[in-house]
Parts: C-alpha cells; sequence; structure tokens
C-alpha cells in the first residue's frame, strides 16, 4: 500500500499550501516596452522583426517619433501602419512597442475643438486639457443593455423629419453621387441641434482640406462648435489616420453616451474609409476580395456601426446616432460598399443628382428613402400628418409618370397631381436653415388640408415663411399646443384649422 496517494497527502498539501502563499503574492509586472527592428519601410507600412508580446491594434513608436499600429501579427514578423510621416524610418532602425491600444482624449474638453484621429489638435487652440482617454476600439453594447429607438432626434430638415425621421440611437445612411448634398445635410443636422441638447462629432474622412475648413467656418459661424468635435483625417492625411479617424470619432461620443448624454456622429465619408483601409490591406499584402477590398471590410463596418444605439435607463438612458454618408457612382446602390453599409444600417436618405440639379434641395428621392425605426421615434402629431404626406407623394409619382402620356386627367387627378407639386415645394428648404418641429407640424397639416390648393406653385415658399412668421407672433398657443401635446386631438387639429383661416384672410390675401 506504499504507493498510495493518501500517503503523499501531507506533503502535497504543503505543496500546495506554499503554492497558493506564492500565487497570493504573485504581482505581473509586464515588459514595459518591447523593441523591435524595422525590416521594410513602405508608403504608410513597415514591418518589424524582434518585437514580442505585441497586441492587435498596439501602438508604436519610430525612430522619428512618428507613431504606428501593429496590425498584422505573425510568426515572423509585425505588419504595421504609419500614423505620421515615414519620413527617418529606416530599416534596421528601432521600434518600440508602447504596451497600449490606440486611444484618445475624450470628455466635455473636446467640445469646440478640431483634432486629428489620434486626438491631437490641429485648430491652434493649444492642447487639450482632458485627462480621460478611451481605447479607440470597443465592443459595442449588448442586446440587454440597449433601450428601443424610441425618441425622436429632430434635424430641423422638413424633409428628414417628415419623411425620414430619425430617432435617437438610429443608424442613418445618407447617401448618394458626388455633390448632392450630403455634407450639407449632415452638417444641418448638427447645427440644428442646438435647441435639443445634443453633442455632435463631425469625422472627415478622405475630405478636401477647403471642405474641412468650410465645414468647420460654418458651425463657428453658427455658434454650434461649443457643442460639437471635429475630427479631420483629410485626404493628404496618412491612411492609417483616415482609417482609424471614425473609431477615435466614436469613443468621443461613447464617452458622451455611457455619461447619459444624447450624441450625434456623423462619418463623412464611409466609402473614403474603405479606400483607406483597402490601400492599408493591400499594401499590408492582406489577400484582396470583392473590388479589392479586403475581406473584413464588412465587418469593419458593421462593428462601427453597432457601436450606436440606445442604452436603457440602468446605464443612464443616453444614445448615440450615427449618420454614416456614403457616395456613390452614377447612383449605383448595388456596389459592394453601398449594398454593404445599406445593410447595417436602419435606413437611408438617398440623394439625387438629377433632383438636386432641377432645384430640389435637399434632393431626397422619397421613393429609395426609408426610415426603418424612426417612425416610433417621431411625435405622434408628426407621424398623422406625415403618414398623408408620404401616401400623397407616392401617388403623385405614379400619376406623374401617368399624366406624361398626355391623357385627358379627371378631377380628381389634376387635384392629387396639384397637391404632389406643391408638397414638393414645401421639402425644398435652403441650407443652414431649421424648422421647429411645431411648425413642420402646421406647414404639412395646411398642405393636407387644402390650404395650398389655390396658391401658385411660385409663391408656395412665400406661403410658407409668411405662415411660419404668423404662427410665432400670433399663434403661440397652438404652437405649444402641438409641442406640448405631441399628438392631433380633434380640438388641436379645430384650433390649427382657426389660425391658418385666420392666415389666409388677414395676412395671405392682404400680402403686398
Ligand atoms: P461631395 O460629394 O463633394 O462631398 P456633397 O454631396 O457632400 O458633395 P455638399 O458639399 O453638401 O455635397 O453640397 C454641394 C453644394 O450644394 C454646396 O455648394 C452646397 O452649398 C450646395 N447645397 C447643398 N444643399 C443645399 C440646399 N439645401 N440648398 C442650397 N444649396 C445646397
Ligand atoms: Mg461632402
Amino acid at each position: 500500500m506504499s504507493d498510495s496517494p493518501h500517503e503523499y497527502a501531507p506533503e502535497l498539501a504543503r505543496a500546495l499550501q506554499e503554492f497558493r502563499e506564492e500565487i497570493a503574492h504573485f504581482e505581473y509586472t509586464p515588459e514595459p516596452v518591447s523593441m523591435g527592428t524595422v525590416m521594410d519601410v513602405g508608403e504608410s507600412i513597415v514591418h518589424v522583426s524582434g518585437l514580442r508580446q505585441v497586441m492587435v491594434g498596439e501602438i508604436l513608436r519610430f525612430d522619428n517619433d512618428s507613431l504606428g499600429m501593429a496590425l498584422n501579427l505573425t510568426t515572423e514578423s509585425v505588419g504595421a501602419i504609419i500614423m505620421g510621416s515615414n519620413e527617418g524610418i529606416v530599416r534596421g532602425g528601432n521600434v518600440q512597442a508602447l504596451g497600449y491600444v490606440a486611444s484618445v482624449p475624450v470628455g466635455e474638453q473636446m467640445l469646440g475643438r478640431v483634432v486629428d484621429a489620434l486626438g491631437r489638435p490641429v485648430d491652434g487652440k493649444g492642447p487639450v486639457s482632458t485627462a480621460r482617454v478611451r481605447p479607440i476600439e470597443r465592443p459595442a453594447p449588448g442586446i440587454i443593455e440597449r433601450a428601443p429607438v424610441d425618441q425622436p432626434l429632430t434635424t430641423g430638415i422638413k424633409a428628414v423629419d417628415a419623411l425620414v425621421p430619425i430617432g435617437r440611437g438610429q443608424r442613418q445612411l445618407i447617401i448618394g453621387d458626388r455633390q448632392t448634398g450630403k455634407t450639407t445635410m449632415a452638417v444641418d443636422a448638427i447645427l440644428n441641434q442646438r435647441p435639443n441638447d445634443v453633442l455632435c462629432i463631425y469625422v472627415a474622412i478622405g475630405q478636401k482640406l477647403s471642405s474641412v475648413a468650410q465645414v468647420v467656418n460654418e458651425l463657428q459661424r453658427s455658434g454650434a462648435m461649443q457643442h460639437t468635435v471635429v475630427i479631420t483625417a483629410e485626404a493628404s492625411a496618412p491612411a492609417a489616420l483616415q482609417y482609424i479617424a471614425p473609431y477615435a470619432g466614436c469613443a468621443m461620443a461613447e464617452e458622451f453616451m455611457q455619461g447619459g448624454r444624447d450624441t450625434l456622429i456623423v462619418y463623412d465619408d464611409l466609402t473614403k474609409h474603405a479606400w483607406a483601409y483597402r490601400q492599408l490591406s493591400l499594401l499590408l499584402r492582406r489577400p484582396p476580395g470583392r473590388e479589392a477590398y479586403p475581406g473584413d471590410i464588412f465587418y469593419l463596418h458593421a462593428r462601427l456601426l453597432e457601436r450606436a444605439g440606445r442604452l436603457d435607463d440602468l446605464r443612464g438612458g443616453g444614445s448615440m446616432t450615427a449618420l454614416p454618408i456614403v457616395e456613390t457612382q452614377l447612383g449605383d446602390l448595388a456596389a459592394y460598399i453601398p449594398t454593404n453599409i445599406i445593410s447595417i444600417t436602419d435606413g437611408q436618405i438617398y440623394l439625387e443628382t438629377e433632383l438636386f440639379h432641377s432645384g430640389v434641395r435637399p434632393a431626397i428621392n422619397a421613393g429609395l428613402s426609408v426610415s426603418r425605426v424612426g417612425g416610433a421615434a417621431q411625435s405622434p402629431a408628426m407621424r398623422q400628418v406625415a403618414g398623408q404626406i408620404r401616401l400623397d407623394m407616392a401617388q403623385y409619382r405614379e400619376l406623374q409618370a401617368f399624366s406624361q402620356f398626355g391623357t385627358d386627367l379627371d378631377a380628381a387627378t389634376q387635384t392629387a397631381l396639384n397637391r404632389g407639386a406643391r408638397l414638393v415645394e414645401l421639402i425644398k428648404q435652403p441650407q443652414h436653415t431649421y424648422f421647429a418641429p411645431e411648425d413642420q407640424v402646421a406647414i404639412f397639416f395646411a398642405a393636407t388640408h387644402g390650404y395650398l390648393q389655390d396658391v401658385a406653385i411660385d409663391d408656395v415658399s412665400e406661403f410658407e415663411s409668411l405662415l411660419v412668421q404668423y404662427l410665432n407672433r400670433e399663434r403661440q398657443s397652438v404652437r405649444n399646443a402641438i409641442a406640448f401635446e405631441r399628438r392631433m386631438t380633434p380640438e388641436l387639429e379645430q384650433a390649427l384649422s382657426l389660425a391658418l383661416n385666420d392666415f389666409q384672410r388677414t395676412i395671405w390675401e392682404n400680402r403686398g
């Protein structure tokens, strides 16, 4: 019986005890840095040998003080992207792995600033005084942590609020060819957040410096910079910075969201983001897939957009609404990147060149634009009037095609065409203007209840602006009722009709 385990028990117990004590006092001290050597340098990328214990996404420093980020980890080498100049990075040079993944400064102090993709200020206003940093990559909130998207995020843009309403926490794509007003729409949504207490992040990816400057000017001119952070990785910035810019912006928005705030983030645009990532991937010799994009491009964008959403009350109830922008070629919505992003957003606003040039601005194609969760987030009053508008617009589009054949039109068709044409006029809106939700409800109510029937097409915008002035001057009570009741009760409809009749009689018919 000498080999019975019991005979060893006291010894085992002692060993176990020693082991326990040892691990109780064990302290893990990671190597502070790890050093490697540059094997080869290319435009935007390097391969490094000798780096041990390096993480995916870890920040590297080169001899010329440029930073890099480790992306490809293989047994022989580490493939990394250079987030700065590659001048002075030579074969055989030193590379330091800094032991942390890419992070950016976050917090209220970022508001009003223009920074690059690593959060370094580029607005000449000195260093950013925030002590908080956050990794740019983070898992999206889980299902349990989320609340449904059921609160409106009004943009002040009639066409959006009525036809493709956006809810807090929604991801709504703005898509269209070059020069169709995509940036303007997103920037106007930011400008119009002043009354709503929503913090905004504008991320410029691969844009011309002049366009970014124009956006910043507009934000400053209108006072919106106070509630906005601008992150810029313009076309001339290293591809690596263009690649990480949206994640940097997302991290800043996340910080606000987790602090219980509502945020709006614009990614302008993800087409150029995909190009930057494709460039880096090809240089890192990752296998190209469809349209030469790397296989994980879909996952990349899905991961980014999943981080938007609304947290439940236990987690502060904050939200992140995302407006990614995608540029199409010749209206091709079926190309790789557009279809990918359409499938991971909650709807799209499709802007069309033809409409833009025919003077319908914003150039929303009402037939191809949808908001899959927005309806639940619309105020009931708006939902009521907007539902009718969508129907009228759809009918108008159909009849318009039909009436081109020159058939005799009956009275009902004429009326529908007449109403549709006026609605199209009402949807138009100059850039950088704001319509309060209660004014929008009144305007669309007027349109769907025949008040515009006898207004000439060319006079529609005048009718609208006089009406808004009149309501603000003389019918605040009705406006307030729309804003606070949020529902179109019969009494409210009656009050609104009375106001409209009065406006028609005293103002519209007596205008100079
Ligand atoms: P790009 O493809 O170059 O990024 P984009 O689609 O972002 O272009 P914008 O730069 O927003 O388009 O707009 C193009 C031009 O149209 C700008 O000069 C802008 O001022 C004008 N514009 C946009 N929206 C409107 C509008 N609602 N009313 C009048 N002009 C507008
Ligand atoms: Mg643009």
